[in-house]
């Protein structure tokens, strides 16, 4: 098989990165189980590096929990609608 188009075709319904739990970010590997971000799987700590100047490192800094954030609010209205109509 080459690199190219016909190749690609394996990847279709596929996910890499799904969100991690703990950084939020949608960069936790499925089958690699480790997060490109904060290195969740892999590492202890977070990972960092000294040449991420911008980046703030305290906790829950940089989080991105809308989406984790959504899926509970639906779960919860689903839920509650339910047992508003009985
Ligand atoms: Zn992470």
């Amino acid at each position: 098989m080459s690199k190219g188009t016909p190749s690609k075709g394996k990847r279709s319904g596929k996910k890499t990165h799904v969100i991690c739990r703990r950084c939020g970010q949608h960069t936790y590997h499925a089958q690699h189980k480790e997060c490109a971000s904060c290195g969740f799987g892999a590492t202890k700590g977070i990972r960092r590096f000294s040449w991420q100047a911008k980046r703030k490192f305290g906790f829950m800094k940089g989080r991105n929990l809308s989406k984790l954030a959504q899926k509970s609010i639906r779960g919860r209205a689903s839920s509650a609608k339910r047992k508003h109509n009985k």
